[in-house]
C-alpha cells in the first residue's frame, strides 16, 4: 500500500462512519487534505517538481505532507485555532474524521481551513513557478 494509502487509512478510522456521512461533500481543497494527494512540497517532489519536500515555512526540516499542513504547520496556525475553536477540542489524526462527520458545521469549518491551506500551497508553488494543479 502506498503511503497516501495509508494516510487515508490513519485519518478515516471508520470506513462505514465515513460512507454514511449525512453531510460533508469534499471538494478540491478537502479532498488534497484527506487524501494526501495535492499541492504539498513533498508530493510534487517525486516527480521532480519541486526542489525539496520540506516545509519552506518552517523551519524544522519537516517534509510538507498533508498531515503537516493539516496538524503541525506554523503557517497555518491561526486557521487551526479558528477549526479548533469550532470542533471544540484539538485535532489529531484519529479524532478529525469523526468530529467533522459528527456536525455539519464542522466539516464547513474545516473545509474552511482546507481552502485556506490549499488555496495558500497552491499560490506559493505558483510564485516558486512549480506547476502542481
Ligand atoms: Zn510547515
Amino acid at each position: 500500500m502506498s503511503q497516501k494509502g495509508r494516510w487515508s487509512y490513519r485519518l478515516i478510522p471508520s470506513l462505514k462512519d465515513w460512507l454514511a456521512r449525512v453531510h460533508g461533500e469534499v471538494n478540491f481543497f478537502s479532498t488534497q487534505l484527506l487524501s494526501g494527494h495535492g499541492c504539498f512540497r513533498s508530493y510534487p517532489h517525486r516527480f521532480r517538481h519541486a526542489t525539496s519536500p520540506k516545509c519552506a515555512w518552517c523551519a524544522n526540516g519537516e517534509d510538507e505532507t498533508a498531515e503537516h499542513v493539516l496538524f503541525r504547520c506554523g503557517r497555518f496556525y491561526i486557521e487551526r485555532e479558528h477549526l479548533e475553536a469550532e470542533l471544540g477540542e484539538q485535532i489529531t489524526v484519529s479524532n478529525l474524521v469523526p468530529m467533522i462527520i459528527r456536525r455539519r458545521e464542522n466539516w464547513e469549518a474545516f473545509n474552511k481551513f482546507a481552502a485556506i491551506a490549499m488555496t495558500d500551497a497552491a499560490v506559493i508553488m505558483h510564485i516558486m513557478q512549480r506547476s502542481c494543479l
